[in-house]
């Protein structure tokens, strides 16, 4: 070969490398997958729909572009309690939201979000993860086309803001509070009256006195809300929600058709949202209980043991209840609660104690 026609040869052959390169280029931007997240939090809401622009990122960054999702806050594409719908009918890929606002569809979901005086995050986790949890949601959610994940926990969250002092079982007698779920329902049976209003109406609820408690989450979402402007006491724990689960559920179908790499991807940047948010309310809700106490002098109390014996005994009927709804219900009622009462053994001689032995 002469040294012109060398170099004609390697010119053409970089041309084609870079003619090549170009063509791949494009044909990788035509690949790129748009994803829709819908989600039952308004844009942006603290902790919850931050968790869900998180979670996006995460898909985002770990595809390293290939991937797009873009997050819709409540309204946005669909109402907060269609999104369901809107992702098993492919509307949308995906759903941030929590599995107890699905009970119309299955009375068996409402285990895998929160139970009264159930698991706490360290727990559902354990559950989902590494005790058959997960096998049962997804199992709950196949009629659905739908695959579920675990996307984020509050924690264990705060029994609630109270205008009344809750001394006596009897003080629960005719309390008007908004309280959803099967708390509520615990709540109706301890004489009192559940009522269900969306975060917006909270606020102007309690100061009108169209109500005389609230539940809401806890100090970090509940300090962004002003509650303590509108409420004397702050009681806790939350026995309601002892560590709530966002979940994020994905199409069926849009996810077998994800290459095998991005399925990965997906599922595990579900398990890194669903432990930075459990991460991030420990953490702000420690700092906001601080300006609550004592920026704003909220009056802190715990609930009597003899109202938290009577919210168990209550709350173990209403769950017990579920079971027997149907088949569903009752195989996931029976693996719940196994798990929970042996836990509870190791836990208490563990967490328990520990926590104990350090106060
Ligand atoms: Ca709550």
């Amino acid at each position: 070969m002469d040294r012109r026609k060398f170099i004609k040869t390697i010119s053409v052959g970089a041309l084609a490398t870079s003619a090549s390169m170009v063509v791949a280029k494009d044909a990788s931007a035509a690949r790129k997958i748009k994803w829709k997240m819908v989600t039952t939090w308004p844009k942006n809401f603290p902790g919850l729909g931050t968790g869900a622009n998180n979670l996006a990122r995460l898909i985002n960054e770990m595809s390293g572009g290939r991937m797009k999702v873009k997050v819709y806050g409540a309204n946005e594409l669909v109402p907060p309690f269609e999104i369901f719908d809107a992702v098993s009918q492919g509307t949308a890929q995906m759903g941030h939201g929590a599995s107890y606002y699905w009970k119309g569809k299955s009375e068996a979901a409402q285990f895998f979000s929160a139970v009264p005086f159930g698991l706490n995050a360290q727990e559902m986790n354990a559950w989902l993860y590494h005790g058959g949890g997960m096998q049962l949601w997804e199992e709950t959610y196949k009629p659905f086309g739908l695959i579920p994940t675990a996307a984020g926990n509050t924690g264990v969250q705060m029994a609630g803001w109270f205008n009344r002092e809750i001394n006596t079982v009897s003080d629960l007698k005719g309390l008007k509070m908004r309280i959803p779920g099967l708390g509520g329902e615990v709540l109706k049976r301890a004489g009192g009256t559940p009522v269900s209003l969306p975060g917006g109406e909270i606020f102007t609820s309690l100061q009108s006195g169209a109500i005389d408690a609230t539940e809401w989450v806890g100090p970090y979402n509940d300090l962004a809300f002003g509650l303590y402007k509108v409420a004397k006491y702050y009681y806790y724990p939350g026995w309601h929600e002892p560590g709530t689960t966002l979940e994020c559920f994905i199409n069926q179908k849009a996810f077998a058709a994800l290459p095998a790499d991005l399925q990965v991807i997906v599922k595990q940047a579900c398990r890194v949202a669903n432990q930075d948010m459990l991460a991030e309310y420990t953490t702000r809700n420690n700092t906001a209980l601080d300006t609550l106490v004592n920026k704003h002098n909220v009056q802190l109390k715990k609930l009597p043991d003899d109202v938290l014996k009577k919210l168990k005994t209550l709350s173990d009927e209403v769950v017990s209840d579920i079971a027997s709804k149907d088949a569903m219900s009752k195989k996931v009622y029976e693996s719940f609660v196994q798990f929970r009462d042996q836990v509870e053994l190791w836990h208490d001689i563990s967490e328990r104690a520990y926590l104990n032995a350090r106060a």
